[in-house]
């Protein structure tokens, strides 16, 4: 991951804010985790980062636009991405003899200075920011479960000869109960 570490200990009581925009954030972390997603418009991230007593206060938004796989039907979704988050962030106590906090915090020590990785958070929230269930339409009709059809765009043979499996199950638990034999 590119290295966007940020020491702490020169920080204004007043915070500092500043945007993190380097494409190799995102494009390094979607293909080290294989996810089938293309950023579409540059990815930006706002960044507030504040000292309080005992850690920093991140306040940030997320920007930009994703191409997804529909959930359904495999088609590509635009995501539009405006996600504001706001983290507090422990500082690793250097008593602990760790470099790390324990929990999620994204700071670390390097010879007693507090860095945020920033890059970390910025991906961190961008996972979050994404839809877990993306869908081209909210009445995507997927695809055809036999032969892969797209059913949004055409209706395949499957459907006339033997309907949705699923359904053929109920529709054969009707006609055993059936009413032939009880009310006759
Ligand atoms: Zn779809
Ligand atoms: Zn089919």
């Amino acid at each position: 991951m590119p290295n966007h570490r940020l020491p702490l200990n020169n920080l204004p009581a007043e915070g500092r804010e500043l945007v993190l925009d380097d494409a190799a954030i995102w494009a390094e972390n979607l293909g080290q985790f294989h996810m089938d997603c293309r950023v579409r418009t540059p990815l930006s991230v706002r960044l507030h980062i504040m000292p309080l007593e005992e850690g920093y206060l991140v306040r940030g938004h997320l920007s930009g636009s994703v191409t997804l796989p529909c959930n359904r039907c495999a088609e590509d979704v635009t995501v539009e991405l405006d996600a504001p988050f706001e983290e507090f962030e422990d500082v690793p106590d250097p008593a602990d003899g760790q470099d790390t906090a324990p929990g999620d915090s994204h700071i670390v020590l390097d010879k007693g200075v507090p860095l945020l990785d920033m890059a970390a958070l910025c991906w961190e929230e961008f996972v979050l920011a994404l839809p877990m269930n993306p869908l081209c339409s909210p009445d995507c009709r997927g695809l055809c479960p036999q032969c892969g059809a797209n059913r949004n765009r055409e209706q395949c043979t499957c459907e006339q000869e033997g309907g949705d499996p699923r359904l053929a199950v109920l529709r054969g638990l009707t006609v055993k109960k059936g009413w032939t034999n009880t009310e006759k």
